[in-house]
């Protein structure tokens, strides 16, 4: 199979299911995952000034300018593991991003999981993590023993971040700054729009058939 489809962008609200998707889309195209969050983790580990300017950010929960963050993606992106193509999930987050982010890359597709406000705090506020990172949910993917992980065996707890209020307020600031995104990768004809909404092995389907299909 050669490959039409390289560099693909994943947009969707936290929920939507990005990531379990983005894997999906990663196997069956055999393309380099990779998430702007990741990114940003990685370069505050790595000691240095740049780590103490990120710090200084991210430490009292305040937004990481837009430089840094470009900057950060794109020197990433141009390292050889990714010379075949990538998966990116939360980035670009805004206009000014997307038009930076074209002049370096021709993006190939931007897959939209579509989910309602309603839904994304419907499986947000059912979200339990361990101190490592897996991902639980009360409802959709319970642990087999309650309020532990299976994987670590780790205790389980909902974020701060994923309790009502915050959710809400998440929602709002990610529909303002992506409503333009979706114009603009829709007037460039890339913007594949998937239905996030249902269950994650259909949605699985829906995502491996518009692939076999174009790719
Ligand atoms: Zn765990």
């Amino acid at each position: 199979m050669s490959n039409k489809i390289k560099r693909i962008i994943l947009l969707g609200p936290q929920g939507a299911g990005k990531s379990t998707q983005g894997s999906v889309m990663a196997k069956f195209l055999k393309l380099k995952e990779v998430s702007a969050g990741q990114i940003l983790r990685q370069a505050i580990l790595k000691k240095g000034k740049l780590s103490r300017e990120l710090k200084a950010y991210v430490t009292p929960g305040l937004l990481v300018p837009d430089g840094f963050v470009i900057d950060l993606v794109m020197r990433q992106l141009k390292k050889p593991t990714y010379k075949n193509g990538f998966i990116i999930d939360g980035f670009p987050r805004s206009l000014r991003q997307a038009r930076i982010f074209d002049k370096q890359f021709s993006i190939d597709k931007v897959f939209n999981f579509d989910i309602s406000d309603r839904e994304a705090v419907r499986r947000l506020s059912g979200r339990l993590v361990c101190q490592r990172g897996h991902i639980w949910h009360i409802r959709h993917n319970p642990p087999r023993q309650k309020g532990i992980c299976d994987i670590c065996g780790q205790l389980l707890f909902v974020r701060d971040d994923d309790r009502g209020r915050a959710i809400a307020r998440r929602l709002a600031i990610y529909r303002r700054k992506t409503s333009k995104l979706l114009k603009y990768y829709k007037k460039s004809g890339k913007l594949v729009v998937i239905n996030g909404e249902k269950p994650i092995k259909k949605i699985s389907q829906s995502v491996i058939a518009y692939l076999k299909k174009n790719a």
